[in-house]
């Protein structure tokens, strides 16, 4: 039996299972008395110092926010400074639980003036490399900093820089209106959407960030600007694909569009032994798909023998008339296994990936951009598939194109308009039990994968990404991002990210 863990990017479960309750949402308050702060501390700076931080300077920091700062032993803190993946199991030195921008202001001044403390933020903490939280740094938990408010009437909606998607979906839908977002509620809007945003209705709309009409950032100076297409544009180009090199967003401005509340979605499935052709038609179909399809592709061999399956996940958000028709080229293989694409709440359909409890597996993720499905990169990807370690293996391609590929390279900081999907592979282990023979086996891989791969999604970012593969990622934008991160962060005080080098 496949763990539903496995499927939780692929939205399979869109078709196969009910809506998991929305699990967060709280709002964190109330500052720490300063009698029950210890002696000093040690931490680190961004450039691995030791640093001592005063007792009176972190008195003084509980004087200036509203939320809570938690150090190693307080209640809270062990919650605080998890994220999604277990596997990152870091102690920072210090957690400030912010409740708006003044407190995210404080804890900025207060990590630069503190010869640059090393600084993690965290929003969902869905990071795949970690990058979110850290060792005997500072963490800006921004969790407890959500609400989104919609304007029905001119389109728009502000999302708190520490939002989940689920929340923007549900607050907007109910008013008839939508924006492209991931595909799993409990990721966060903070890091999806500065680092891209592909999804669902990204095809017909536009990556998360193309959607962005404004944001509201405290910078590395501890400034608090409003930037957008007239205010520090230079600045607004940055964060729609630089994600968090700039500051922390505490507010996102973002266009809203009508739909439907009731789409086209589920899986049509069929036995892994037909991957090839599966992979192939793949390549056919998501390349000619009108906007409105969102196809996806997933690959799945379960431990144990059981047969595996390769498919396709899909959401049709068009006119319900073109549904079949949009549909048609996909179940040219003949009878499938599974068939399941029906109408479903959009909202329903967004939280059917998500995992009940996402700290129970830990996880590892290769992935790459992929322009098409060449007969060299379908045989990459089926062969070794049958070699699959005890855990079961996914492979998903989230389909790119569309609207996504309309907008120039440089109109935004993220330049991959051009390709046709991102292909992952990943696996997951019960936490607690040794991962070295699934993160080997993927790393194997994709050795074989990565040849054929055009670039990474930086919202992918992997603990083994260089500096220079970062840099070659980013294109030709990155000489502008560096310009950016000089006037903006010059001493790199935000370098938990896919990281732009300051020449300054
Ligand atoms: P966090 O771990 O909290 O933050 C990641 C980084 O984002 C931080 O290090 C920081 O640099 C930056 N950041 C966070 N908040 C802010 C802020 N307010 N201001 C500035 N910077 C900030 N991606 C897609 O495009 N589509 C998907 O459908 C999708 N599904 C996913 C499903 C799962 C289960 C997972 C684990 C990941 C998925 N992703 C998807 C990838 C996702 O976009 C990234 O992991 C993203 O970084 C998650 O954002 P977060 O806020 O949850 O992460």
């Amino acid at each position: 039996m496949v763990k539903r863990r496995s499927f939780i990017r692929s939205g399979l479960a869109a078709a196969l299972a009910v809506a998991a309750p929305y699990p967060y949402g709280q709002v964190l308050a109330g500052t720490r008395s300063a009698s029950s702060l210890p002696t000093d501390i040690q931490a680190i700076t961004g450039e691995r110092q030791n640093v001592t931080l005063r007792r009176q300077d972190i008195v003084d920091l509980a004087a200036r926010i509203r939320g809570r700062i938690l150090l190693a032993g307080d209640d809270g803190y062990e919650e605080a400074r998890q994220i999604i993946n277990p596997s990152f199991d870091r102690r920072p030195a210090l957690i400030v639980q912010a409740t708006g921008a003044a407190d995210v202001q404080a804890a900025v001044d207060f990590a630069r003036d503190n010869q640059g403390l090393l600084l993690a933020v965290k929003c969902g903490g869905h990071s795949l490399s970690g990058k979110s939280t850290c060792d005997q740094g500072m963490m800006i938990d921004l969790s407890g900093f959500r609400g989104v408010r919609v304007e029905p009437h001119a389109r728009r909606a502000w999302v708190a820089g520490g939002s989940l998607l689920g929340q923007l979906d549900h607050e907007s839908m109910a008013h008839g209106l939508v924006t492209p977002m991931g595909t799993v509620s409990h990721t966060g809007a903070g890091g999806l959407i500065t680092g891209g945003g592909f999804g669902r209705l990204a095809r017909r709309w536009g990556l998360s960030l193309d959607n962005v009409r404004g944001v509201d950032m405290v910078t590395a100076a501890g400034s608090f600007l409003h930037a957008s297409a007239e205010a520090h544009p230079d600045l607004f180009w940055g964060v729609r694909g630089g994600g968090g090199n700039f500051g922390v967003v505490t507010s996102f401005e973002l266009e809203l569009h009508p739909m439907e509340r009731q789409v086209l979605g589920g899986a049509i499935l069929y036995p892994i032994a037909r991957a090839r052709e599966v992979l192939a038609l793949y390549g056919e179909v998501a390349a000619e798909a009108p906007d409105e399809l969102q196809i996806d592709l997933l690959m799945v061999r379960p431990p144990g023998g059981a047969e595996g399956v390769a498919g396709f996940n899909v959401c049709y958000c068009g006119a319900p008339a073109q549904a079949d028709r949009a549909l048609a080229p996909l179940r040219q293989l003949g009878a499938a296994m599974v068939d399941r694409v029906q109408g479903v709440d959009y909202v329903a359909l967004q939280r059917s990936g998500d995992s009940s409890d996402p700290r129970a597996e830990g996880s590892y993720t290769k992935g790459g951009f992929v322009e098409g499905f060449s007969p060299a990169l379908i045989d990459a990807l089926v062969t070794p598939f049958e070699a699959h370690p005890a855990r079961s293996t996914v492979l998903f391609a989230q389909h790119s194109g569309g609207a996504i590929n309309r907008v120039a390279a440089d109109a935004t900081a993220f330049p991959q308009r051009d390709v046709m999907a991102n292909v992952l592979c990943f696996v997951n282990w019960r936490h607690g039990d040794d991962p070295s023979v699934h993160v080997d086996w993927i790393k194997a891989y994709w050795d074989g994968v990565e040849p054929h791969t055009a670039g990474f999604y930086v919202n992918d970012l992997e603990e083994t990404h260089s500096t220079a593969d970062i840099r070659a990622n980013y294109r030709r934008n990155h000489e502008r991002l560096v310009a950016v991160k000089n006037r903006y962060d010059s001493r790199n005080l935000f370098r938990l990210n896919a990281n732009i080098l300051p020449t300054a």
